[in-house]
């Protein structure tokens, strides 16, 4: 499904894109500062990556350290979350890094 948003079939607040990523804004956001960082390729669980494609995952945290930073939130705090598949609320088949900040986080998670 986020398939449909590279491809512009579907909306969504695209915070940047390049060749390998596109970030936009969650669209049930669950802090102030909700956005998501995806790969492109689609790879649907963090089981499936391979050594190959090991340096989207470099790629996704420094791109989403530079987008919560120009948000403002570097000093205060954010938290990086990948969930994979159904124990840790897995929703979406295509791997994806939240990108939480504006609030208190609570640790550790439910
Ligand atoms: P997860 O539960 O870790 O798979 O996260 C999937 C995330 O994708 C959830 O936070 C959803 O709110 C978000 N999401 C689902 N569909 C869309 C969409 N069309 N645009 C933006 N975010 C979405």
């Amino acid at each position: 499904m986020f398939i449909k948003i590279i491809s512009r079939e579907i909306p969504a607040t695209i915070l940047y894109e390049d060749e390998e990523l596109i970030a936009f804004e969650d669209i049930a956001p669950h802090a102030p500062c909700h956005f998501l960082v995806v790969p492109k390729k689609q790879i649907k669980t963090i089981n499936e990556i391979n050594e190959n494609e090991a340096y989207l995952i470099g790629l996704m945290i420094f791109r989403a350290k530079e987008i919560v930073s120009k948000k403002g939130y570097a000093n205060s705090g954010y938290r990086l979350v990948m969930n994979c598949n159904e124990d840790a609320g897995q929703t979406v088949g295509h791997i994806h890094l939240h990108v939480l900040a504006g609030r208190k986080l609570s640790w550790p998670p439910g």
